[in-house]
């Protein structure tokens, strides 16, 4: 496994009092129902995590692969569990019933503006293309400014090390101002998940996001 920095290497020095967690956390991994055993048993722990945090979780509404599993451990622990998912994925990436809420969408483009704005922070577990596609379209939202929400990409055992050297590519080549590229957290593991969601005061999050 290559050794990366982490995108952002530090937050802040503020007093631990002054930061708090999100209230509800928006989750971005893959539905492949042939992930590894290892990335699905982190999908449950972070499912555990959240409800132990009293952290909602905001998803894709579905019941398969490592947004099944999630879930499914989140529901079980006690945790609100809050599922988004448009009216033609409802089949394919079969729609839970026992979430906390479920809201179905007309359209994809409604379904990932909702998760956006129902949630005060990111992360993604490793996935697919869709998982890439909501990760940068979050980041560039971030970069344009239209939210100021914590993203955190969980690097569980270097999966995302290639995605982090092509973004360092893009910073060494001037495409990407550092500060930008800062605005990806990285957590090498679970256990540095919470600090890195932690929101600073200063932070506003623009809960509108009409403007996208
Ligand atoms: P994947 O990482 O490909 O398993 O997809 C993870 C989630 O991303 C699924 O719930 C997809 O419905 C969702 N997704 C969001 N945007 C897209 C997109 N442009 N193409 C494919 N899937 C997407």
């Amino acid at each position: 496994m290559q050794e990366h920095p982490p995108l952002a290497t530090s937050l802040p020095r503020v007093a631990p009092e002054r930061r708090h967690l999100p209230a509800s956390l928006c989750l971005y991994c893959g539905s492949s129902t042939r992930a590894p055993a290892s990335h699905l048993a982190l999908a449950r722990s972070l499912g555990q995590l959240l409800a132990k945090e009293g952290i909602a979780l905001i998803f894709g509404g579905g019941r398969i692969g490592l947004m099944g599993a999630a879930a499914e451990a989140a529901l079980a622990a006690g945790g609100a569990v809050i599922g988004i998912i448009p009216n033609f994925l409802l089949r394919r990436e079969v729609a839970h019933d026992r979430l906390t809420e479920l809201v179905v969408t007309d359209s994809m483009h409604e379904r990932k503006r909702l998760m956006a704005e129902r949630s005060e922070a990111f992360c993604i577990l490793p996935g697919g293309l869709g998982t890439l596609d909501e990760t940068f379209e979050i980041l560039t939202w971030a970069q344009l400014g239209l939210h100021a929400k914590p993203i955190v990409l969980l690097n569980h055992e270097g999966y995302w090390d290639p995605l982090i050297e092509l973004i360092d590519r893009l910073v060494a080549n001037r495409y990407v101002r550092p500060e930008h590229r800062a605005l990806l957290r990285v957590a090498p593991d679970l256990a540095a998940l919470l600090p890195l969601l932690a929101r600073l005061p200063q932070d506003t999050g623009i809960e509108d996001l009409d403007r996208v």
